[in-house]
C-alpha cells in the first residue's frame, strides 16, 4: 500500500464540503492505525471527543476499545486500522443519516482500496448493515464472519453500547478472541 496515497486521500477528505457535516465540524476524522493492516475496524461516526481531537475511537468508547484491542494481540499503532463510515461528526451524536453515508462511502471505499485489509470489523450496527448486510442484527449476528468481495467480515458491539451495558462486555470480547484465532494464531 502506498502511504502517499493513504496521505493524499485525508488531505482530500480534510477539503471536503460534499455534505451538511461539514458544516457542524470540528476536524475531519478521517482514520488512525497501520496502514498495513490486516484488520480494518469501521465505526459509524465521530463523537465530541473525535471531533475535537481528529482521531477516531479517543473518548471513554475508545479506550475500552483499546483495551479490547491490546488484551487480544491487537493495537492501531501495530496492526489495525480504525475508521468510521462518516469521518464528520453528526451533530448531538445522532446517527449518520443514510445520505450523508452515501455520500462519504466514497473515502471508505478508498481507504478500503489502499489499505486493503484482509478483514473487516463493523463496530456496531450501522457499520454492520451498510457494509454487511441491511437487516444485520448485532445482538444475534455478532461475531459471524461472513466473506464479501475476497473479505470477512465480522459485526460486533459498538464499544459506546458496551459502556451502556456491561453484560454484553464478555460476548464483544470473545468476539474480539474469534479475530485474534483467526488473524494470528499460526
Ligand atoms: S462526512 Fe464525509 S462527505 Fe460529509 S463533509 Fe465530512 S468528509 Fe465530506
Amino acid at each position: 500500500m502506498d502511504a502517499a496515497d493513504l496521505a493524499s486521500l485525508q488531505k482530500k477528505a480534510q477539503d471536503c464540503h460534499a455534505c451538511a457535516l461539514s458544516k457542524t465540524r470540528t476536524s475531519v476524522v478521517f482514520g488512525t492505525g497501520s496502514p498495513a493492516a490486516r484488520v480494518m475496524l469501521v465505526g459509524e461516526g465521530p463523537g465530541e471527543h473525535e471531533d475535537l481531537r481528529g482521531e477516531p475511537f479517543v473518548g471513554r468508547a475508545g479506550i475500552l476499545l483499546d483495551k479490547m484491542l491490546r488484551a487480544t494481540g491487537f493495537s492501531r499503532e501495530k496492526n489495525v486500522y480504525i475508521a468510521n463510515m462518516v469521518k464528520c461528526r453528526p451533530p448531538g451524536n445522532r446517527d449518520p443519516a443514510p445520505e450523508e453515508v452515501e455520500t462519504c462511502l466514497f473515502f471508505l471505499r478508498e481507504q478500503l482500496r489502499l489499505i486493503a485489509p484482509e478483514y473487516i470489523v463493523c463496530l456496531g450496527r450501522i457499520a454492520a448493515q451498510a457494509l454487511i448486510d441491511p437487516s444485520f442484527r448485532v445482538t444475534a449476528q455478532h461475531g459471524q464472519f461472513i466473506k464479501k468481495s475476497g473479505v470477512m467480515m465480522m459485526g460486533t458491539f459498538h464499544p459506546a453500547a458496551l459502556l451502556r451495558d456491561d453484560n454484553r462486555k464478555p460476548e464483544a470480547f470473545d468476539d474480539f478472541c474469534k479475530l485474534r484465532d483467526r488473524v494470528l494464531a499460526g
